[in-house]
């Protein structure tokens, strides 16, 4: 039964392209997740105590709650 020489190509390349989208698709989402991680900066208010996030890299972030400015928590 002869083979036609063009399914060498073909499916070595479809296999290749497949891997290829494969590793770009996991990059992505791990590249999401840690920029998602990495902008979230915690914020711990002075005047009433309240933990809060803000998305933001400002120096500065308003509490929720009583409005006051507050610096970030040092990174653990
Ligand atoms: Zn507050």
């Amino acid at each position: 039964m002869p083979v036609d020489p063009l399914y060498f190509f073909v499916i070595p390349l479809a296999l290749v392209l497949t891997g290829l989208f494969a590793a770009a698709w996991v990059y992505d989402i791990k590249t999401f997740r840690r920029r998602k991680s990495k902008d979230e900066t915690v914020y711990r208010c002075v005047n009433c105590k309240r933990i809060f996030t803000d998305i933001h890299r400002t120096p500065l972030a308003r509490c929720p709650n009583c409005g006051k400015q507050n610096e970030p928590v040092p990174a653990r």
